[in-house]
């Protein structure tokens, strides 16, 4: 009766159970090669395991962390494994997963620079750090009239840069036309519903024998476009294509676009990173043509999901599209106009401080660390291509550009949808594939922190063993060729 109680983690407790979660992912990262990289659970089994109310009373943190054992490992795909080739790569290093945690502790919200002046200074600090980094245009400076800012992803810098680019027009948005390639992201047709325009206003060009846009074809289509009395607003390029890593060919897209006064946007999601080393700049060139540019650190760059860096020429076309002054949000430094507040540089009101992690890996790796990486990697994938290429029974789709190899048996879609499924089953590594030229592709994407060329290595020999066990089984091609037949 009248007792006081208090619910909260003591300090000492805090303390002792933050040393344990760290041991434990310590633990579980020096022994990640030994689970299955694709988690082989069944729908359900996670939330089988799962009580179904929530406790009234609160339970002990040894018992919650037990139970990461013992309910959300079998279900976890291990990203970081090193034999983990799907998708894109999704670094999440020890200082990134350190900064992740400092920002997390400190629990500040910077939506305005009153709300944390470190948490927007650091952030446009560390993003004009970036650009001489990465080599990319002066103007994208916050010294200037552009300037950085973090977005979670590559979508919402899609978004934003939409949004940016119908209010920069100041027309009827259902004449408003998009355009980017039938290779870009998924991302840019969700940022072209979202923000209004039309969805059968979107056009997807046509891609020349490398996967890239062609220009010509998307010059076409504008020209019609205004013929037919509609109004073209924006384009997005891409820097490293998902399927199969094209470059866009920025330079004569960036002219098409100032001719026709259309917003251009640049998509390097994973393959920017890549600039930071000066020998493979040249994947940005025409990027100086861009109203605006993003890529994500969080795929290559050693940067733990999320953290995505979009970069604009005029800062002003940006907030006037998003800004709103409510009553409670006024405050001096903002009407001092000598402050940057980040709110209105993306679509929620509350954000993270988010490059305390970026600030952490850059001072951890500095530039000479990042770059060993990236020039590992794309090495890598060079030697892999070159198995292939020399093994007869492969096809090597794409010269790969960086760090993502395209390739297929040459025996049709069903052995390597074959190939990858026995792949993955076998937990030994984890691929995931694409279509081509309307052909099923594997693709190995080869940018893992701890990826060395013994994992790229068994990899190949793997995908080659499972090739071959699958052509000897006369099961299996024999429902190939009544499938053919049917
Ligand atoms: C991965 C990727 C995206 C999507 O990235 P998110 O940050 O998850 O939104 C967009 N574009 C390209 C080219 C990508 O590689």
């Amino acid at each position: 009766m009248g007792e006081k109680r208090d619910y909260h983690m003591s300090p000492e407790e805090f303390r002792h159970w933050g040393y344990q979660t760290i041991d434990w992912l310590v633990d579980y990262r020096q022994k990640v090669e030994e689970f299955p990289v694709l988690s082989q659970v069944e729908p359900g089994d996670i939330r089988a395991k799962l009580p179904s109310n929530a406790p009234q009373q609160g339970e002990s943190f040894a018992e919650i962390l037990a139970d990461i054992d013992r309910i959300i490992m079998p279900g976890i795909t291990h990203w970081q494994s090193p034999n983990f080739f799907g998708f894109f790569p999704a670094g999440a290093s020890a200082p990134s997963i350190l900064g992740e945690l400092m920002s997390s502790g400190l629990g500040v919200l910077g939506f305005l620079w009153a709300t944390s002046p470190a948490c927007t200074e650091l952030e446009t600090h560390v993003l004009d750090w970036l650009i001489d980094m990465l080599g990319l245009p002066d103007h994208f400076k916050s010294s200037t009239g552009g300037g950085g800012v973090l977005q979670d992803t590559a979508c919402s810098a899609a978004i934003v840069s939409v949004i940016a680019a119908r209010e920069q027009k100041k027309a009827d948005i259902n004449r408003l036309v998009a355009y980017t390639s039938t290779e870009a992201h998924s991302s840019l047709e969700k940022a072209v519903r979202i923000s209004g325009l039309r969805p059968e206003n979107l056009r997807l060009i046509d891609i020349d024998h490398h996967y890239a846009m062609s220009p010509d074809r998307l010059e076409q289509a504008i020209k019609a476009d205004l013929q037919a009395g509609l109004i073209p607003c924006y384009l997005a390029g891409t820097v490293g294509t998902t399927s199969s890593n094209a470059i866009d060919p920025l330079t004569r897209l960036g002219a098409i676009a100032q001719k026709y006064d259309l917003w251009f946007h640049v998509d390097g999601a994973m393959s920017g990173t890549a600039a930071l080393c000066p020998e493979l700049r040249w994947i940005h060139q025409g990027v100086e043509l861009a109203d605006s540019y993003c890529f994500n650190p969080h795929k290559w760059m050693m940067t733990n999901f999320d953290c995505n860096c979009f970069y604009v020429r005029d800062r002003l076309k940006l907030t006037n599209a998003l800004s709103i002054m409510p009553e409670y949000l006024k405050n001096e430094a903002t009407d001092s106009g000598k402050v940057i507040d980040y709110r209105d540089w993306q679509l929620p009101l509350s954000r993270r401080f988010k490059s305390l992690k970026l600030w952490f890996v850059i001072r951890h790796y500095g530039i000479e660390g990042l770059q060993h990486y990236v020039r590992k990697h794309v090495a890598l994938a060079k030697e892999f291509a070159q198995w292939v290429k020399l093994d007869p029974a492969f096809k090597l789709v794409v010269n790969p550009p960086l760090n993502l190899v395209c390739f297929r048996h040459q025996g049709g879609d069903l052995i390597n949808q074959e190939i990858l499924n026995r792949i993955n089953e076998s937990g030994t590594m984890y691929l995931t594939s694409t279509k081509l030229d309307q052909k099923l592709t594997l693709r190995m994407a080869i940018g893992q922190a701890e990826t060395e060329r013994e994992n790229v290595k068994l990899a190949w020999k793997l995908i080659r063993s499972v090739a071959e066990k699958i052509i000897n089984d006369n099961d299996f091609t024999c429902q190939i060729s009544t499938e053919k037949a049917a």
